[in-house]
């Protein structure tokens, strides 16, 4: 089982040969979920006491269980958030994969980390975070947030000196923010408040200052973060971050930013300006596996004073030790900590190989591609006389509704498209009303894409 003998060898070559086939593909099949009960008849028992064999295990999979997931990076995928990692990011994931890197420590992961952190340099200076500013790639946004909120609420109570060691701490945000917000605060133990939103879902200074200016003492004195977000999820649109952390020094509260998904538009000049104040962040997350074009599973974190989040975050034990180094003011990059874990994979590197590959401009480029698609998808809608766009997008998500539907047309449409292979768009809302919603973070999605999508809402469906 750990010799390359020659059955190994066999399957090596198997692997290679099937990875190499999926990414050559030019537009995968779309494909589609299966029931339990399906994938049961389908597979069959698979953890046996002597194994079914590398071939026949590859087979499983290749015939039955990928087809039973959808391609997320089919160019129709325009639900949630799709992801399209480029083939240089997806063959680095293969490398990491063979690598055997523990990249939770610079003794273990020294050459992985360093990379990592060039990489990290460069996301926190698109935001405009001083020298200094660094991080660490976590799984995802969700990981991303709940750490940077663990290392404001200590800060806060690091600076009362005891005193707030045993209060409830308090958290403001917006009703835009993403819902990973609200479970970090129910993790924490923690509250959360949100500020009403204006009319297109963001957050600005003014409202924020209200209701901040509306809190009791008692509660102010609990206050240790503000969470913007740039841009929303369901809308895609960015909290007004400047007036948001005048606010936030004005208090000396936390400011964090949550780009999981938007934070990529930094790199686009047609829509940078509206980024504006987030160079004031005390934290910062971006989601290379939303719209950087890397695989699952990464969010790059980043501190504008990394040394508050490793007083937060570090981990101490007998056999670690040895980790942090002889001399407290010397203390080695160790990624484990800067978030809440301990062992890590270098999910970063596949970002970092594919960018050191293509530079950065092509990354401009292709965020740019999909704004240029995005503009296109609501002049398509717009002109479209059954459907209305909601809201003109400001990053890559157009929001429309088809007229005259109501939420089990939208889902008969959409359970169609799926199983015709055709499209995956499913149903969102806003402001109660059920809509349809896409996002469009491939840049192999086209106009085109969009004019099928259009015009398949045509029709009434059947059912
Ligand atoms: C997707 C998203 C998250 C959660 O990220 P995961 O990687 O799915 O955990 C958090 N915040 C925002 C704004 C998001 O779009």
């Amino acid at each position: 089982m750990h010799r390359h003998d020659d059955a190994i060898e066999e399957l090596t070559r198997a692997v290679v040969r099937y990875s190499v086939e999926r990414m050559a593909m030019e537009t995968p099949p779309l494909d589609a979920p299966r029931t339990p009960a399906e994938l049961q008849d389908l597979v069959g028992p698979t953890i046996t006491a002597a194994g079914i064999g590398g071939q026949r295990a590859l087979e499983v999979f290749a015939d039955v269980l990928a087809p039973a997931c959808i391609s997320v990076d089919h160019p129709r995928f325009l639900s949630f958030v799709p992801a399209a990692p480029t083939e240089a990011s997806m063959l680095f994931d293969l490398v990491l994969g063979a690598s055997s890197i523990y990249a939770g420590s610079w003794l273990e992961g020294a050459g992985a980390v360093f990379a990592e952190n060039e990489t990290l340099g460069w996301i926190a200076s698109l935001a405009g975070l001083p020298e200094g500013a660094g991080g660490v790639f976590v799984s995802g946004g969700t990981a991303g947030n709940l750490s940077a909120l663990i290392a404001a609420r200590w800060h806060w109570r690091h600076l009362a000196d005891g005193a707030h060691d045993r209060t409830r701490g308090l958290m403001i945000t917006s009703s835009g923010a993403h819902s990973s917000v609200a479970q970090a605060a129910l993790a924490m133990d923690a509250d959360v408040m949100a500020v009403p939103a204006d009319e297109r879902g963001r957050l600005d200074g003014a409202a924020l200052r209200a209701t901040v200016s509306a809190l009791d003492p008692s509660d102010l004195d609990r206050l240790f973060a503000v969470i913007a977000t740039s841009g929303t999820t369901n809308a895609g649109v960015i909290d007004d971050l400047a007036s948001t952390a005048d606010v936030c020094a004005e208090h000396q509260v936390w400011f964090h930013v949550d780009g999981a998904y938007g934070g990529a538009g930094l790199l686009a000049p047609s829509i940078r300006d509206r980024y504006d104040g987030i160079e004031r962040a005390d934290s910062f997350i971006v989601d290379p596996h939303k719209w950087l074009f890397a695989p699952f599973d990464s969010c790059a974190l980043v501190y504008r004073d990394p040394t508050i989040a490793r007083a937060a975050h570090t981990q101490h034990a007998e056999y670690l030790e040895v980790l942090q180094g002889a001399d407290p003011l010397d203390v080695p990059w160790n990624p484990s900590d800067y978030a809440h874990h301990l062992s890590r994979r270098a999910r970063g590197l596949p970002l970092w190989f594919s960018v050191a590959v293509h530079g950065t401009d092509a990354y401009i480029e292709a965020v740019e591609t999909t704004l240029t698609v995005t503009r296109e998808a609501a002049a398509l809608v717009r002109e479209a006389p059954h459907l209305e766009l909601i809201m003109e997008p400001e990053l890559s998500i157009v929001m429309f509704r088809r007229v005259g539907w109501v939420r089990e047309q939208y889902q008969v449409w959409s359970d169609h498209q799926l199983a015709t292979g055709q499209s995956f768009v499913t149903p969102s809302s806003w402001n109660g009303e059920t809509i349809l919603r896409i996002c469009i973070v491939n840049p192999l999605t086209s106009a085109d894409d969009v004019q099928a999508i259009v015009d398949s809402l045509r029709e009434e469906p059947d059912g």
